[in-house]
């Protein structure tokens, strides 16, 4: 990779937002991390974020609800989405590698790829582990993957080294004055990377939860008992970088047609499963739970997608109302 010495962020960010939509994590006032859009004049500093922002980044491509075709007097017309170019300025290694995980399950899908192809990604490493984050041990980060970003920023002492991982990434530079970084920042970055990776330990319990739900160790019992705090809100599949269930939505449309949406949907809902018959193969919360979990570590995925469907963000561990986030889980499934 070719990599550049960076004296500001701030300077790339404004290049970049040049000619491109732009977007980065920003606190909202209410102490939490949203993606906002930045003009190219905004000077407020770039920091990288202690936690991930509420939301991944994954309603930038996989919307939240959104027309998909109409149907009008016995023809099916697109409804393609409108879409601008745009860069996501400061994405964390999970979550870019959940952004890849997502580009393999919609690979097809010609709304996620259209706006997949208008963005340039803009990842950054983390100096320091987030509190519920788990992600070295899930081979998600803490450095950022080069396969999954266009350029990467890691920050080192009071300089910035900024990395060229793909060719709109290169392309992106151009008109940007940028001197080559020394050869040493390399070494840096990967003892930063160890740190962090020390600063997460060894979170055991996801290793022995992840044997035990794939050795099909864990009774019905257990999973009723986890199943008993699901209040099926549906946080942790909204905020989780992977989880890609959605539903159809059929609306009236013009001249008695209709316009066929998509929804997201939770499979921690009652009836997300739900058969036209009345027959529901995870009629309980533990069977939803346990269907939930073998989705992130359950080795017929790994083997589908190449890796397991969770990188280790810790969202469901700061939202669960219950409190059966990842770590809960795995401790409560892998216990002997
Ligand atoms: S966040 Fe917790 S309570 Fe809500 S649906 Fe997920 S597991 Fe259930
Ligand atoms: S299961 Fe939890 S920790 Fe894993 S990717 Fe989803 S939200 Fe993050």
């Amino acid at each position: 990779m070719q990599a550049y010495e960076l004296d500001r962020p701030e300077r790339l960010r404004a290049h970049l937002a040049c000619t491109r939509q732009l977007y980065q994590p920003l606190a909202d006032g209410q102490g939490t991390l949203r993606w906002q859009r930045l003009n190219a004049d905004d000077e407020r500093p770039f920091v990288v974020p202690a936690e991930p922002p509420v939301f991944s980044a994954k309603a930038f491509f996989f919307a939240e609800r959104e027309a998909l075709f109409r149907y009008e007097n016995g023809q099916f017309i697109p409804l393609p989405p409108a879409v601008h170019p745009q860069v996501l300025f400061g994405l964390a290694a999970c979550d870019l590698t959940a952004v890849a995980y997502q580009d393999r399950f919609f690979a097809s899908d010609p709304h996620y790829q259209a706006r997949r192809a208008a963005t340039l990604l803009v990842g950054v490493d983390c100096a320091h582990s987030c509190r519920h984050g788990f992600c070295a041990m899930m081979d998600s980060g803490p450095e950022v993957r080069p396969h999954t970003a266009d350029l990467i920023l890691c920050p080192l002492e009071q300089r910035w080294l900024l990395l060229v991982a793909s060719e709109p990434g290169e392309q992106a530079l151009t008109g940007l004055a940028l001197q080559p970084a020394p050869a040493d920042w390399a070494r840096q970055r990967d003892a930063q990377a160890l740190q962090v990776a020390v600063e997460q330990g060894e979170q055991t319990e996801i290793a022995l939860g992840c044997a035990a739900l794939n050795g099909e160790t864990v009774d019905s019992q257990t999973w009723e008992a986890l199943g008993l705090r699901c209040l099926g809100c549906s946080g942790c599949t909204s905020v989780c970088p992977t989880c890609s269930c959605f539903a159809p939505l059929q609306q009236p449309g013009v001249a008695g047609g209709v316009v066929q949406e998509r929804v997201w949907d939770s499979c921690l809902y009652q009836g997300f499963q739900k058969e036209a018959s009345g027959h529901n193969p995870s009629a309980t919360p533990g069977q939803r739970v346990q269907r939930f979990w073998y989705h992130k570590f359950g080795d017929d995925f790994r083997q589908r997608f190449g890796r397991d469907g969770c990188v280790g963000c810790g969202r469901c561990d700061a939202v669960c109302p219950g409190g059966i986030g990842v770590h809960q889980v795995m401790k409560r499934i892998g216990q002997p």
